[in-house]
């Protein structure tokens, strides 16, 4: 195998995917014979729903969506949520008071009818992309040891040992690779305790709809039937026991100050903290870190699936293209440089939250302060921006405003969109030149760069990586840009019978 993915997660699903389509021979080692049910994300952000869009996914993500508003709107009587939002440390973020017209959120609505995509049905989806694309995933293998020789990796399992070009440790937080590759991962100490859970309820008129406050902590109670979130501060007795009924009872009684009677589980329910780390290095040697195991940090804001799914588009094409034989010089150290600050940012933005939801007299007056910011119509779009994902940029050079942004929705003169013509990977190059001249350049990067032409408009022409970074753009004829950006990022031109070089 040239790749061995450790954990089927969402992140490593989606890095299985990536590499199959850039041409490598990949495998994924699971240690559960079945996929994990817990309760985990609830929704995804807008780069990972336009990952989804871009690999040709996203109608089944929109069926998702539909059955959970189906099952959301029964819960609340008929009343629909009909854009995602999010919330800030528990303050519900109103949809109404959203500037839906800021260009950041404009240009990035076709892929928000799969937002509401909860975490098993989204690892349900991955399975079957995966499946067709033949990579196979090797259930009930743990991974246990291994040993990085300089020119391949030997990965001792619970079902023998293997011998792998490359490693991806991405097997959550707890990450067995990030131990033995000795990555240190530096962070924050938890200091309080969450739980989620879908439960029957004896007398649910007890609790209220939404978020409440007190002094002892936080519940949430919707917006789907039976779920019930929890988070109060203090550790749990024992962090890696199974979840109770009996423990999120206790805990639901404590903070909401009730006697209300829970009388079953309907899902696997999830324990969690706000432990908040980030490994010092994502790559040693031969061997990679994405997702969960590359940085943990609490759920709010829903950014953790999204974050390690970022990880996996950017790392993906990278090292396929190693594989392949074309990178340039240095490609692989631009997953670290690239990946990092956005991991730093979201800790932090979690970290914020944990800030303002503590009891203290001096926490709730700030929590009131961003209450206040929250419900105003810049407040609560710089929230929904953030949460949506829409503002990432990575740093790239280059002058036009779209360069290190994820591709906006470039609607085509024939109705179609750009991100519907890279279903199969590799780099998109939007042509609007009025002779194709930026088709021309790219035919020396053929079987890498698609090159999609359209009527003239601007941008004159687009080039976007195959994780959705926009690379290049241009509003006049920038062949020069092209070029340099081609070589940066889609290594030399390779001489084909048919074409000259171009160099
Ligand atoms: C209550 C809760 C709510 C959340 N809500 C959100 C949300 O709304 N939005 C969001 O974006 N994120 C959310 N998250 C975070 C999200 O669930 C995680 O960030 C996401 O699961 C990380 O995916 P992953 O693939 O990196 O790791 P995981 O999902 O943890 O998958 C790791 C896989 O590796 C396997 N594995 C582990 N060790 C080994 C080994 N040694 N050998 C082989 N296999 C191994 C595991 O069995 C597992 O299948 C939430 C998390 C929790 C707990």
């Amino acid at each position: 195998m040239d790749v061995t993915v450790v954990g089927a997660g969402p992140v490593g699903l989606v890095l299985a995917a990536e590499l199959a389509l850039a041409g490598a021979k990949v495998q994924v080692f699971e240690r559960r014979a079945e996929p994990d049910a817990a309760m985990k994300a609830q929704s995804i952000n807008v780069p990972t729903a336009e990952a989804l869009d871009r690999r040709g996914l996203l109608p089944a993500a929109e069926q998702i969506q539909r059955a959970v508003l189906e099952r959301v709107g029964s819960f609340a009587g008929g009343r629909r949520t009909t854009r995602f939002t999010g919330h800030f440390a528990g303050m519900s973020l109103d949809p109404d008071l959203v500037d839906w017209s800021d260009p950041d959120l404009a240009t990035h609505a076709a892929a928000d009818g799969a937002r509401m995509v909860p975490q098993p049905q989204l690892e349900a989806l991955l399975g079957e992309h995966v499946a067709r694309l033949g990579v196979p995933v090797r259930r009930g293998v743990e991974v246990t040891a291994l040993h990085d020789s300089g020119d391949s990796v030997l990965v001792g399992t619970t079902a023998g040992t293997a011998r792998t070009g490359w490693l991806i440790g991405c097997d959550g937080g707890h990450s067995a690779v990030r131990r033995l590759t000795g990555i240190d991962f530096p962070g924050t100490d938890p200091e309080l305790t969450g739980y989620q859970a879908v439960v029957d309820i004896e007398d649910p008129e007890k609790l209220a709809d939404g978020w409440t406050w007190s002094p002892r902590g936080a519940y949430r109670y919707g917006p789907q039937p039976g779920r019930v979130v929890t988070l109060e501060f203090g550790a749990p007795a024992d962090r890696s026991a199974p979840v109770t009924l009996e423990e999120v009872q206790t805990s639901l009684r404590r903070v909401s100050g009730t006697d209300v009677t829970l009388t079953a589980l309907r899902a696997t329910p999830t324990r969690w903290t706000d432990n908040t780390r980030q490994a010092a290095r994502y790559r040693s040697g031969r061997v990679f870190l994405a997702g969960d195991a590359a940085h943990v940090h609490p759920p709010f804001g829903g950014q953790g699936l999204n974050l390690g799914v970022g990880d996996a588009m950017n790392l993906g094409w990278k090292l396929g293209a190693v594989i392949a034989g074309w990178a340039a010089d240095g490609l692989l150290d631009t997953y670290d440089t690239e990946r990092r600050p956005v991991g730093a940012w979201v800790m932090d933005w979690t970290r914020a939250q944990i800030g303002v939801l503590r009891g203290d007299a001096k926490s709730a007056a700030l929590r009131a302060i961003v209450a206040d910011l929250l419900n105003t119509r810049d407040g609560t779009t710089y929230a929904v921006k953030k949460i949506a994902g829409v503002t990432q940029r990575v740093d790239l050079p280059g002058g036009h405003p779209l360069v290190g942004l994820f591709a906006p929705d470039l609607w085509l003169a024939n109705g179609s969109r750009l991100a519907d013509h890279g279903h199969g990977g590799g780099f998109l190059l939007l042509d609007r030149t009025p002779d194709g001249a930026f088709t021309r350049l790219a035919t020396g990067w053929a079987g890498r760069v698609s090159s999609v032409t359209d009527a003239p408009a601007t941008p004159t022409g687009v080039l976007v990586r195959p994780d959705g970074v926009v690379a290049w753009a241009t509003d006049a004829t920038d062949i020069a840009g092209l070029k340099a950006t081609l070589h940066r990022w889609a290594g030399a031109p390779s001489p084909s019978p048919e074409h000259e070089p171009v160099s």
